[in-house]
C-alpha cells in the first residue's frame, strides 16, 4: 500500500513527500481509510508505530476540503507539552503546502503564551493541540470557537487517564457540539479507556494492532544483580563503547536526581529531565539531547510515552517498571519506526517478581546478561519466589487496611 491510495489531497500528497514518508505503517493503513469514511475510532497499537500521521493526515485531508471560517475545526488532547509541541511540529510539516493553522496550547509558560493562544483561539486555528488543565482554562473564558468543531481526538488516552485526566476531559467535552467525529488512541488498551470509550464515541470501529510486534525489534537484556552494582554497571556500560544517545528510566524523581548526580562526577555527557523542572528548562534539555550535545538522559517515566526522539542508541531500566505496559513504552523508545535498539534492565533482588510479571506479560524470558567480574557476584534469579512474597507482603497490607 501506498500513501497515493488513500486520494489526499494534492497539496497533503506533497507535505508527506517532503517528510519523506514512502509507505503508511500498518496503524495508518487501518485507520485513515475509516477515518476519511467520517466514523470514530478507537486504535491501540505500540508507541513508535505511527500513530500521529494516522489521525493527522485524514483530518487535515478533510479539513483542507472543508469550508474556511474562523472557527476551530479540530481538538487534539494530548497528556503533556512535551507531545503538544511534538505533535504540532509534524502537523506543521505535512500541512506545509496547504493553508491551514494551528497552535498548540500548553501550561506552564508565562504571560504572553497565554495572550497569544487566547488570540488564536479566538481567530480560530484550524487545529488546536492542547494539554486538559490548559484547554479548561481557555473554555472557561468563553473565547474559544468550538461551535463548528467537527474532530475530537483523545491522543494517548491510556496515559492521560493513568494521570487523572478522566474529568476533565469529560468538561472539556462539555463545551464541544453533539455531533462531532471522535478518534482515541492509545499505546494500549486497559479496561478504563473502554469506558471513556463508551461515553465519548459514537459507535466506534476498534483497532488493534499487536502489541508485541515492534518490541521485537529491540534486543531486550537483563542483569540480575544487588541495588550498590547498579552504578557502577551503569558506569561500565556507558565508558566501554561511545554511545552517542542513552535514555536511563528511573521509577521516582529522587532516584533520577541522584544517579545524574553521580554520573555527573564521572564525568559523563548527562542531563536530567523529569517533572521539577519546569517548562523552559524541560525544552532546553530535550532539545541538547535530540542535538546530541548531551549524551545521556536521565529521566523519569514523564519522557517513557508519546514523545519522538530519533536514533537512541541504548535505553537502560535503572529501576524495573512498575508494570509491563511502562516497560513496552519505555522500551519503545528506541527501535523507532524502522531503526533497531538495545534495551537493557537491571533488577534487584527485590524487583525480581516485577520483573517476573513483565516477562510474563511479554511471553517470553529476557535474556540475562553475566555481570563483569570485576563487578561482584550476583543474586540468583528467581521472579517466583520473590513475587510470592511480595503477594503475601500486599495481602498482609490489605488485610491491615480492612481492619
Ligand atoms: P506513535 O504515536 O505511535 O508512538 P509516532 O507517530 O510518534 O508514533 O511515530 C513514530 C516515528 O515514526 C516518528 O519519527 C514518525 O515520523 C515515524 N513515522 C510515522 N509514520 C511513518 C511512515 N509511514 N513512514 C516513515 N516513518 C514514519
Ligand atoms: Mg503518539
Amino acid at each position: 500500500m501506498n500513501f497515493k491510495d488513500f486520494n489526499f489531497n494534492s497539496e497533503l500528497v506533497k507535505g508527506i513527500e517532503s517528510i519523506g514518508f514512502e509507505k503508511p505503517t500498518p496503524i495508518q493503513e487501518k485507520a485513515i481509510p475509516i477515518i476519511m469514511q467520517g466514523e470514530d475510532i478507537i486504535a491501540s497499537a505500540q508507541t513508535g508505530t505511527g500513530k500521529t500521521a494516522a489521525f493527522l493526515l485524514p483530518v487535515i485531508h478533510k479539513i483542507i476540503s472543508s469550508k474556511k471560517d474562523d472557527h476551530i475545526k479540530a481538538l487534539i488532547i494530548v497528556p503533556t507539552r512535551e507531545l503538544a509541541m511534538q505533535i504540532d511540529q509534524q502537523l506543521e510539516g505535512f500541512s506545509y503546502f496547504t493553508s491551514i493553522s494551528s497552535i498548540a496550547v500548553y501550561g506552564g509558560g508565562d504571560g504572553t503564551s497565554f495572550s497569544m493562544e487566547k488570540k488564536a483561539l479566538t481567530e480560530g486555528a484550524d487545529i488546536i493541540i492542547g494539554t486538559p488543565g490548559r484547554m479548561i482554562a481557555h473554555l472557561n473564558m468563553g473565547y474559544v470557537k468550538v461551535k463548528e468543531l467537527e474532530f475530537l481526538i483523545l491522543d494517548e488516552a491510556d496515559r492521560m487517564l493513568d494521570m487523572g485526566f478522566h474529568e476533565d476531559i469529560m468538561k472539556i467535552i462539555g463545551y464541544l457540539p453533539k455531533v462531532r467525529q471522535n478518534l482515541l488512541f492509545a499505546a494500549t488498551m486497559p479496561y478504563k479507556i473502554k469506558d471513556l470509550a463508551r461515553k465519548v464515541l459514537n459507535n466506534p470501529k476498534e483497532i488493534n494492532i499487536a502489541l508485541s510486534k515492534p518490541v521485537e525489534k529491540v534486543l531486550q537484556v537483563a542483569y540480575v544483580l544487588y541495588e550498590q552494582q547498579k552504578t557502577p554497571l551503569v558506569n561500565h556500560l556507558l565508558s566501554s563503547k561511545h554511545l552517542r544517545s542513552v535514555i536511563i528510566f528511573c521509577s521516582t524523581k529522587s532516584s533520577t536526581k541522584q544517579l545524574a548526580k553521580e554520573l555527573k562526577k564521572l564525568r559523563l555527557s548527562v542531563d536530567e529531565i523529569h517533572s521539577d523542572l519546569d517548562q523552559k528548562s524541560r525544552e532546553k534539555v530535550l532539545l541538547d539531547f535530540r542535538n546530541r550535545k548531551t549524551n545521556i538522559l536521565v529521566a523519569t517515566d514523564i519522557l517513557s510515552r508519546g514523545i519522538d526522539i530519533e536514533d537512541i542508541d541504548l535505553i537502560i531500566n535503572f529501576d524495573v517498571p512498575h508494570d509491563g505496559e511502562d516497560y513496552i513504552h519505555r522500551i519503545g523508545r528506541t527501535a523507532r519506526a524502522e531503526a533497531e535498539g538495545i534495551a537493557i534492565t537491571l533488577i534487584n533482588e527485590k524487583e525480581q517478581g516485577k520483573f517476573g510479571s513483565i516477562e510474563r506479560l511479554l511471553g517470553k524470558t529476557v535474556t540475562k546478561a553475566m555481570l563483569p567480574k570485576q563487578l561482584g557476584s550476583t543474586p540468583v534469579y528467581n521472579p517466583q519466589k520473590s513475587s510470592y512474597r511480595s503477594n503475601k507482603r500486599n495481602n498482609f497490607r490489605r488485610y491491615k487496611n480492612r481492619k
